[in-house]
């Protein structure tokens, strides 16, 4: 089918876009200290992806580069050796990338440190958790060697989200702690529509996934917009229209532009027990006429349509190209998410899914007036009703334009939340069973 294109289209795009925005030309090669017949290998790009939750240091290569990791006290820093690496503008640019914000990185400084050895230091603002791992080549990114910088305490979401709650709290909005059995204001189901008068007795928390991030940046539309950049403006946008919503409290699987594996982000709604997890997204097709919104439940058997396999296939490729640390997976989790039957799951998350896509229907055209199903690897949290919303065609010109406007992220983002406030006025959430 035609939309299968669509990858090799967007990845093409994706590359052109990553290498003007790196910089990458190809300019007379600074040569230094590279012994006379050495051919030094050359690193292609060189990028900062700086983040709370972790700053990510991406070196590619055409080639694999061998390398070597040092710690170092008094001051804090991290010293990296690249084999066969030879300085290039790309690289001497690197220092300049270190933004003043950066959360783990005070600066970088790069130099030949031996004949055919290059040394690039990072200086910290404290000590951290360093990981170190490289990546094959994968679409069209060649090797990668991929430098983690992760706090020696990782920020818990559940914590992140009390204080989040907390602070509503002192500035008088409606607060309570997820998980305490408090008395909570009725949800108001719609008066006049019949929906169970029984209010939920608890905070109900939404966890939302911004798609892509980092590395990955999702489809990208014919003007340049970025998936990535929309779903995470949109994510924004209904996290402050949940957070307004009586007795609902909204988290964000990411909160910035970084890569988030897929299971971290279904890990982190499971942390926080979330009651529903929303994952956006703007699809892309082939066709420039391709238009409209879709919702999409978890398919344990198979896909309910060709489109929406190949959609599924497409977006559980994002930890391949985000550049996920194989060695740091929980081998534990991963089998958690698969084994088990996730049957009353499924029939949630499409009856949650058939109310989003009524809500989207108030704004946007449907691409499909059903609720699909395929194996999304981040809808498998086996007790959290999850839908993926694909918001419209960002290869559409017309719904690109829509997509990157801020009121029509805001009617987006205001219509889900109407749909999911008809569902948990219907659907009230049970108590929640003591951990
Ligand atoms: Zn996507």
């Amino acid at each position: 089918m035609s939309r299968a294109i669509r990858r090799s289209d967007r990845l093409t795009r994706a590359s052109l876009e990553r290498r003007r925005f790196c910089g990458w030309v190809l300019l007379p090669a600074v040569q230094w200290l590279v012994p006379a017949g050495a051919s030094a290998a050359k690193v292609a790009s060189a990028r900062l992806w700086p983040a709370q939750e972790y700053t990510r240091l991406i070196l590619e290569a055409p080639a694999p580069v061998a390398h070597q990791l040092l710690a170092m006290k008094n001051p804090e820093r991290l010293v990296l050796d690249l084999e066969g690496i030879d300085v290039n503008p790309e690289l001497l640019e690197l220092p300049r990338r270190v933004a003043a914000d950066d959360p783990y990185i005070q600066a970088i400084r790069v130099a030949p440190f031996r004949p055919g050895v290059l040394r690039i230091v990072l200086d910290l603002k404290s000590a951290v958790n360093p990981q170190l791992f490289a990546l094959s080549p994968v679409a069209d990114y060649g090797y990668r060697v991929v430098l983690d910088l992760y706090p020696l305490t990782p920020p818990d979401p559940l914590m992140a989200l009390l204080e989040d709650v907390e602070r509503a709290g002192q500035s008088g909005a409606n607060a309570s702690s997820p998980g305490a059995e408090a008395d909570r204001p009725a949800l108001g189901g719609e008066p006049g529509k019949g929906a169970p008068r029984q209010a939920p007795k608890r905070l109900i928390v939404v966890a939302i996934d911004p798609g892509h991030g980092g590395e990955d940046p999702g489809a990208i539309g014919r003007r340049g917009t970025y998936e990535k950049t929309v779903t995470l403006a949109i994510a924004k946008k209904l996290k402050a229209s949940l957070d307004d919503e009586p007795g609902m409290r909204a988290m964000l699987t990411r909160d910035d532009d970084y890569f988030v594996p897929l299971d971290v982000r279904v890990q982190k709604a499971r942390r926080v027990q979330a009651d529903l997890f929303i994952s956006i997204h703007a699809d892309a097709f082939t066709t420039p006429s391709a238009r409209g919104s879709s919702v999409f439940a978890l398919s344990e058997h198979g896909a309910t349509s060709a489109a929406a396999r190949w959609l599924a296939q497409h977006e559980n490729e994002a930890d391949l190209i985000g550049g996920v640390n194989i060695g740091a997976r929980d081998p534990m989790l991963a089998r958690t998410l698969l084994d088990l039957s996730q049957t009353a799951q499924i029939s949630d998350s499409l009856r949650v899914g058939r109310s989003v896509l009524e809500g989207i229907g108030s704004v946007n055209t449907l691409h499909k007036g059903s609720v699909e199903q395929a194996g999304f690897a981040v809808l498998k949290a086996p007790d959290i009703p999850s839908i993926l919303v694909e918001t419209a065609f960002i290869s559409n010109p017309e719904e690109e334009q829509k997509l990157r406007d801020d009121r029509h992220q805001r009617k987006l983002a205001d219509s889900i939340r109407s749909g999911v406030r008809r569902y948990f006025a219907q659907n009230p959430p049970l108590s929640r069973a003591k951990a």
